[in-house]
C-alpha cells in the first residue's frame, strides 16, 4: 500500500479523533462503542495538521504518480494506481449492516456491497480483498490499512476533507426505528429522547447535532442498538432506510420503522470511498460501475440483495 499516507494520516486521524468525540454519549449498553480506531489513533494527535498536511500532500501525490509512470509496464495513458498495482484490491467495510453488508453464513462479508465491490474487481483485473472492520475507522483507515472502502457510506462534506468518492451508486434515507407501539411520528416527537445510532454514521451526525436535547447512545453494531430498543434502553434508533427494514422484518411485531421523510430527514447518496488524490483509482472504478450498470449486474444484485 502506499507511502505518502503516513504522513496524511495523521491529520485524518486527528479528524476522525474530533469526530468521535464531537458525538455526546456513549451507550452504556452491553456492547457500548468502544472507538478502537479512534483510541488508536490518539498516539497520532500531537502531530498537528498544519504540520502533516501542507508540504505532504501534494507534493508526494505527483512523486507518486510519477514512479507509477516509470515502474509500471502499461504507463502512460492507462498508467495504474498504485491502490492496484499490486493486483489486490483491498476493501474495508463493516459488516454489520444489512442488506449491503453482513457475515454469511460461513462467516465471510457478503452483502450488495461486497457483491457490487468483487465485480468491480473483476472489470478491473484485481483480486478483492476485504476487511471487516468498525465503520468509524473506515475513512481514516483508507491508504494504509485498506485501499477503499465500501460500506453503504453516505456522501458527506466531512468525509470529503479526507476522502475521496467514486460516483454514486445508490439513493438512501434515515429511518427511525420505533419499538412498536410507540408514539414517534414526527420529528418534534424526537426532540428530547434517547436515541441509538450506529457510531459515526450519517444517523448520528442528525441524532447529535440536528435533533434538540437528545441524549445519544452510539453502538459500533447496528444490531445493538435494536436490542437496546427492544430493551427499553432507547427511545429510538435512527438508521437507513435498507438496514432499518431488514431489522423491522427481523423483529416483526417489536419494532416498526418509520419513512425518514416524516421526519424531514434529506436525501442521502452511497459512493466508494477512495484515497484522496489518486484520480487514476476514481476513474477505474468509475468506469467499471458504469459497465456493471450498463450490462446488468447491477440490477441484478439490486435484485439478488434489496429487493429480495
Ligand atoms: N449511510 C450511513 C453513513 O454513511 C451509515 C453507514 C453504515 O452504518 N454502514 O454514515
Amino acid at each position: 500500500m502506499k507511502k505518502l499516507v503516513a504522513l496524511t494520516l495523521a491529520a485524518v486521524m486527528t479528524v476522525s479523533v474530533l469526530t468521535a468525540c464531537g458525538s455526546k454519549e456513549t451507550a452504556g449498553s452491553s456492547t457500548p462503542a468502544e472507538g478502537t480506531e479512534a483510541d488508536a489513533s490518539k498516539e497520532g494527535q500531537d502531530v498537528s495538521k498544519e504540520e502533516a498536511e501542507p508540504e505532504a500532500q501534494e507534493p508526494a501525490k505527483e512523486e507518486e504518480q510519477a514512479s507509477d509512470t516509470e515502474g509500471t509496464e502499461n504507463a502512460g495513458e492507462g498508467s495504474v494506481s498504485e491502490a492496484l498495482a499490486d493486483g489486490v484490491l483491498t476493501v474495508g467495510t463493516n459488516a454489520e449492516f444489512p442488506p449491503f453488508e453482513y457475515v454469511d453464513d460461513n462467516g465471510e462479508p457478503d452483502g450488495f456491497d461486497i457483491a457490487l465491490i468483487k465485480a468491480i474487481g473483476e472489470k478491473l483485473g484485481v483480486e478483492v480483498k476485504v476487511e471487516n472492520m468498525e465503520f468509524d475507522a473506515l475513512v481514516a483507515s483508507i491508504g494504509s490499512k485498506i485501499d477503499v472502502a465500501i460500506a453503504g457510506m453516505t456522501v458527506t462534506e466531512e468525509r470529503q476533507a479526507t476522502v475521496d468518492f467514486s460516483d454514486s451508486y445508490y439513493d438512501a434515507l434515515q429511518y427511525v426505528i420505533i419499538p412498536e407501539g410507540a408514539e414517534i411520528a414526527t420529528a418534534e416527537d424526537l426532540v428530547g429522547k434517547t436515541i441509538g445510532v450506529q457510531l459515526g454514521t450519517t444517523g448520528d451526525f442528525i441524532a447529535t447535532d440536528d435533533i434538540e436535547g437528545t441524549t445519544v447512545s452510539q453502538y459500533n453494531k447496528a444490531v445493538d442498538a435494536v436490542n437496546d430498543l427492544i430493551n427499553g434502553r432507547v427511545d429510538c434508533v435512527i438508521i437507513d432506510k435498507n438496514p432499518a427494514l431488514v431489522f423491522e422484518s427481523k423483529f416483526e411485531g417489536q419494532i416498526k420503522a418509520l419513512d425518514g421523510a416524516q421526519f424531514d430527514f434529506g436525501v442521502e447518496n452511497y459512493a466508494i470511498a477512495l484515497p484522496k488524490g489518486d484520480a487514476d483509482l476514481a476513474e477505474q472504478i468509475n468506469t467499471a460501475l458504469k459497465d456493471i450498470k450498463a450490462d446488468g449486474t447491477f440490477d441484478e444484485l439490486v435484485k439478488t440483495y434489496i429487493e429480495n
